[in-house]
């Protein structure tokens, strides 16, 4: 994987385009979604164009109907084949487990889209990314999930029908602009990282449990582990990152953007969240991105980049900053990490198990069926028990992804009553 060309296509909302960007966000009543539409405000104030053609949530009719009322949105998903959605026409209402996959076809059907914003949580939203990078619409991706289960299977669609996967997970924005700083130039991954990259580093906040001592780690509650010191996101990224799966996670999910092993991969633990990541270049230049601990930033250099209209995040105000602090992970008290190491090494369907035991394991401690140490254990677990298999097609992803879950659940006590 060593594509170094630089991309020819322009960007797609370079701003001497004569109509509006067709847009389809998916997960648009979370945190990253939510926070998409405020991106999308301020990008309309600097005079770039978009049309929110389509919106899918998972059950939250009321904030997905004020949502398709303000952007006059003509199309909405939900997966909730129950929740009452009232004021839209019903002919433009796609129901379901997938509705998400549908809506982003629809949309390509009734006019083209130029850009899905994926920001579903969990393996859900594998089916609609891949298909929108089949039809061949670039993706800015939150939903890192998707990588981490099937990533073979996407980055090669991507390559296939010449798609973009444009990160917004901010570690990886961080090291796509880093990388966009050398002598290739703009590029959208997915693409291979060459020589003259030494090594990619992302940073962790070490999440709400990074000081606490390993016995009390292991019986923290979820309240305790929801609290996170320096983002506001949904639960489920919150809990990951308590438990560093999250950077686990994020490890994998960089293998796949920028085709690096894990001899080219490392995770510091920076309490400030305001290094994003570094990559050191062959000559031992270090370049690092920078920026206050809110998503608006990435999400908008998906959308724009590489041009940067004016933003809507705070400013990083440097002189306010008295230190920035960088350590290792410890392993002994966060053992989640080296599963990202593991799965890379792996390949094949060792990201589908690993992820879908933790997306398991992750509910069941929501639900209180787990304590916080069992729930780490047993995505290790699922790694070490259930086989992994070359990928051949989604089916495969799925099928591991099922036994991943299987092996959680026969491990659980049975779910509590409401
Ligand atoms: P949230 O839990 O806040 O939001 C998840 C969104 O997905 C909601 O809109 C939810 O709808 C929707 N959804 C869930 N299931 C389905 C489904 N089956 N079909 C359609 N939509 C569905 O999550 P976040 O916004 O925090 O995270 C989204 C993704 O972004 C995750 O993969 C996360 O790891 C990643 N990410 C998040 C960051 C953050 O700051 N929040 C930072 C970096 C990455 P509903 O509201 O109806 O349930």
């Amino acid at each position: 994987m060593t594509d170094q060309r630089p991309d020819p296509r322009p960007t797609a909302t370079a701003p001497d385009r004569e109509r509006p960007i067709r847009l389809v966000l998916l997960g648009s009543t979370g945190s990253i979604g939510t926070q998409t539409v405020e991106v999308l405000a301020g990008l309309e104030r600097a005079g770039r164009r978009f049309e929110v053609v389509g919106l899918a949530a998972g059950s939250n009719a009321r904030v997905l109907e004020a949502q398709a009322s303000a952007l006059g949105v003509s199309r909405v998903a939900l997966a909730d084949a129950n929740a009452p959605l009232n004021g839209l026409d019903a002919n433009r209402v796609l129901r379901g487990v997938n509705a998400a996959e549908q809506l982003v076809r629809a949309c390509h059907e009734d006019g083209g889209v130029d850009l899905v914003v994926g920001a579903m949580v969990g393996s859900a939203g594998l089916p609609a990314t891949l298909a929108a990078l089949e039809l061949g619409i670039d993706v800015a991706l939150a939903n890192k999930e998707t990588l981490v289960a099937a990533g073979e299977l996407v980055v090669e669609t991507a390559r296939r029908t010449g798609a973009a996967l444009l990160p917004v997970d901010s570690e990886h924005s961080g090291v796509w602009q880093c990388l966009n700083s050398d002598a290739t130039g703009f590029r959208k991954p997915p693409f291979g990282c060459g020589s003259e990259v030494s090594r990619i580093t992302l940073t962790a906040s070490g999440g709400a449990l990074r000081d606490w001592p390993a016995d009390r780690i292991r019986s923290a509650t979820p309240e305790e582990a929801l609290a996170h010191p320096n983002w506001d996101m949904g639960a489920k990224v919150t809990i990951d990152s308590a438990s560093l799966t999250n950077k686990a996670l994020e490890l994998i999910e960089a293998a796949w953007l920028f085709g690096v092993g894990t001899d080219r991969l490392g995770a510091l633990v920076h309490p400030q969240s305001i290094v994003h990541s570094f990559v050191e270049f062959a000559d031992r230049s270090v370049v690092a991105q920078l920026g206050m601990p809110d998503m608006k930033t990435p999400i908008q250099y998906a959308l724009t980049g590489p041009e940067r209209p004016i933003g809507v995040a705070p400013r990083l105000n440097l002189r306010e900053l008295t230190r920035l602090d960088f350590a290792e992970p410890d392993d002994q008290r966060f053992p989640a990490l080296a599963s990202g190491f593991e799965v890379i090494e792996r390949g094949g369907t060792a990201g589908a198990v690993f992820n879908g035991a933790n997306e398991a394991s992750v509910e069941a401690f929501l639900a209180g069926r787990v304590d916080f140490g069992t729930m780490t254990d047993l995505a290790r677990e699922a790694l070490a028990s259930v086989g992994t298999n070359p990928i051949r097609s989604l089916d495969d992803v799925l099928e591991a992804d099922a036994e991943a879950r299987r092996f959680v659940e026969s491990r659980l006590s049975p779910a509590r009553k409401p």
